[in-house]
């Protein structure tokens, strides 16, 4: 293989070059990114770059900007690759294995690693001035602006992970902060309703409201006109979120966080099989060997993470595979991934099953503190800490070694 683009210059983008180059492979390398930045880290775009303080020329902002960088200056040398930024791709051509981007110019390659992440699920209509997602550093950069201006009323469309993790940073900065989530308990679906309540407490242990069961009608404007009439424009600023059981939330700052769907638009028609995501075999390739995927963006074996730790893993086996010519590695790791809010720490891994019995059996909901093991016939499938980290490396490694049980279905 003589030449290898990488679309997506994010997390899984720089892993798989990192991969690349780590096994062996000393052929071109082509990393297209649609954002202007460099590789950087998205975690504490809802934590603590949140929460830093904001301002133009600001020593505290910079430090926080270059605290998400991914790589460095000797790093980048030493992958000695072509950097295409603030550059998407906008087709593929597979049987030429050619690759169109906006800036009309087509890339032919021999090897192709997919790795252009998720973006932000919207609500429908225009977004006006006040609403925000977060995805992205521009994305952070702006809501954090907004929040470092003085005390607001904060909305925060959606509970879960990212959706509580910026009313925790929205909370530590002074604001009043109200959370709405559709379903019964924010988090059931990850976590099982039981533990997911236990979580759910965070919010108002911190002051902040938590509505649930209720979705959001429309977002209301200075001119009280619904934003999903046609007439709004995203000129008008959010003044208040009407919900779908009536009530009307008052609000400065509108987040909303309600999912994301894979960046997959810009392969439609290419022959590429899309599902949730670009579909791969259990070692990230595509039908086609010499086109895998990672992240985000990548369906492996009917599952789509949305967790640092499976971009990762997955971009060095999809290298793997790639080089190889076929699939001789499986993506085989315990899915993992962790949250911060409100100063506490929750982490997961394995595969939970609904159905599946948890067992706290360290430490105590009331403290804020323990360790829960879901268990299926008797049999760990996975294991949640808050606060425990310790002991939740161990409990991850030991259901790493054993093993999860097949699905009960
Ligand atoms: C605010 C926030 C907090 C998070 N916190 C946690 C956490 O605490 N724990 C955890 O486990 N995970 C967390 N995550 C999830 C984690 O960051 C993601 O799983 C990870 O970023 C996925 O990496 P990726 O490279 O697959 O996708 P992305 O990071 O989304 O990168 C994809 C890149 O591809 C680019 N791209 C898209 N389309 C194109 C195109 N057509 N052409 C060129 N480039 C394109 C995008 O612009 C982007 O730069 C968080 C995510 C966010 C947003």
């Amino acid at each position: 293989m003589k030449s290898v683009t990488v679309i997506g210059a994010s997390l899984a983008g720089l892993y798989a070059a990192r991969a690349l180059r780590a096994q062996g492979y000393d052929g071109r390398l082509t990393i297209v990114g649609e954002e202007a930045h460099p590789p950087y880290d998205r975690p504490p775009l809802s934590k603590d770059f949140l929460t830093a303080p904001s301002g133009e020329g600001s020593s505290a902002a910079e430090d926080a900007e270059d605290r998400l960088a991914l790589t460095d200056a000797e790093e980048l040398t030493a992958l000695d690759a072509d950097w295409l930024l603030g550059t998407r791709a906008t087709g593929l051509d597979l049987r030429h294995r050619a690759v169109r981007l906006d800036t009309g110019r087509t890339l032919t390659t021999d090897g192709l690693v997919l790795a252009t992440g998720a973006a932000p699920l919207r609500l429908p209509g225009p977004a006006p001035a006040g609403s925000y997602t977060l995805r992205t550093l521009d994305d952070a950069r702006a809501l954090r602006a907004e929040l470092t201006r003085g005390p607001v009323r904060v909305v925060v469309i959606g509970g879960g992970f990212l959706g509580a993790e910026a009313a925790s940073s929205c909370a530590a900065l002074g604001h009043r902060v109200t959370v709405v989530e559709a379903a019964p308990v924010p988090l059931a679906r990850q976590l099982g309703a039981e533990i997911a309540q236990l979580c759910a407490t965070l919010h108002a242990d911190h002051g902040v409201t938590l509505l649930t069961g209720t979705r959001v009608r429309a977002l209301r404007t200075a001119g009280d006109r619904a934003t999903a009439d046609d007439e709004a424009t995203a000129a008008d600023r959010v003044t208040a979120v009407e919900l779908t059981d009536g009530r009307l939330l008052p609000a400065d700052v509108v987040l909303t966080a309600i999912g994301v769907r894979p960046h997959t638009d810009w392969l439609d028609g290419s022959g590429l099989p899309l599902g949730d995501g670009i579909r791969c075999d259990a070692g990230c390739a595509t039908p086609v060997p010499e086109i895998v995927a990672a992240g985000d963006v990548a369906e492996v074996a009917g599952v789509r993470a949305e967790h640092w730790t499976s971009a990762t893993e997955q971009a060095a086996t999809a290298v793997h595979n790639l080089l190889a010519g076929r699939t001789v590695r499986t993506h085989r790791a315990l899915p993992y991934f962790w949250s911060d809010q409100y100063g506490v720490r929750i982490q997961f891994a394995g595969h939970r099953a609904p159905g599946d019995t948890p067992r706290i059996i360290e430490g105590s909901p009331d403290d804020r503190s323990f360790l829960a093991r879901y268990e299926r016939a008797g049999r760990p499938t996975a294991v949640l800490a808050v606060n425990r980290p310790r002991p939740f490396q161990r409990h991850r490694r030991e259901l790493a070694r054993a093993g999860v049980p097949a699905s009960a279905g």
